[in-house]
């Protein structure tokens, strides 16, 4: 034993170093951190983008970074240690948070416990877009490889920069509502020459357009990769 060597009166273990008089695993699991008892973001499902300093933005941050800044941002060490890192090891209601720290050379990790949230919301420009009347769906379907055709095909339907109502995610693929047609019939040309892919049209007619005196339409272009 060496001279410096003492013992932790909490568990009764030989410790060199001993913090405010006790071990450091004793000394890590008093509630000495302080946090709020919860964090969330909130995430648009239709668009992706995260209320962000009161922005709706999608960028180079996931939903799960800007929680785990903000609660960084929030978290209360006693003042002789260093923050290094905060990770959120769970969500949700029981959340949990990995937060290592500096003091007197040593390093200390703690599990934290609080509820931590990505709540599924919808922005208020989708909100608003979902009351808009669509004018054409696309049908995208494939046996191939559902999820890198929808991906492809959503590329080609934004080169013209439309509204998108709704994306749908279905089975084998995806519905995706426009609010212009003659858009949806020029990316569904687009997609077809990208991919091997069955083509077809339907329209339905679901009012009365007064002022064009005729009736208003739907169509609905389906897209089958082959
Ligand atoms: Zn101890
Ligand atoms: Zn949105």
């Amino acid at each position: 034993m060496s001279i410096k060597s003492r013992f932790c009166p909490e568990c009764g273990k030989e410790s060199d170093k001993l913090i405010e008089s006790l071990c450091i695993s004793c000394y890590s699991v008093k509630p000495n951190v302080r946090l709020p008892k919860q964090k969330n973001v909130l995430f648009c499902v239709k668009c992706e983008q995260v209320l962000n300093k009161g922005f709706w933005m999608k960028g180079i941050k996931s939903a799960e970074d800007i929680l785990e800044e903000r609660i960084t941002k929030s978290l209360v060490l006693p003042h002789a240690e260093q923050l290094i890192s905060v990770k959120i090891t769970e969500m949700g209601e029981e959340g949990k948070l990995k937060v290592v720290s500096k003091r007197d050379g040593e390093t200390l990790t703690r599990e934290v416990e609080g509820k931590f949230e990505i709540k599924k919301y919808c922005c208020p420009a989708c909100s608003r877009e979902s009351g808009v009347d669509y004018l054409a769906k696309l049908q995208l379907r494939s046996s191939v490889n559902p999820e890198h055709f929808v991906e492809e095909s959503l590329r080609y339907i934004k080169f013209s920069n439309p509204k998108i109502a709704k994306v749908d995610n279905v089975l084998h693929g995806a519905d995706i509502y426009l609010v212009n047609a003659q858009i949806a019939r020029q990316a569904a040309r687009r997609i077809k020459k990208q991919f091997d892919c069955l083509i077809k049209s339907s329209y339905r007619n679901y009012g009365w357009d007064k002022q064009k005196d005729r009736p208003k339409r739907r169509i609905t272009i389906l897209l089958k990769q082959k």
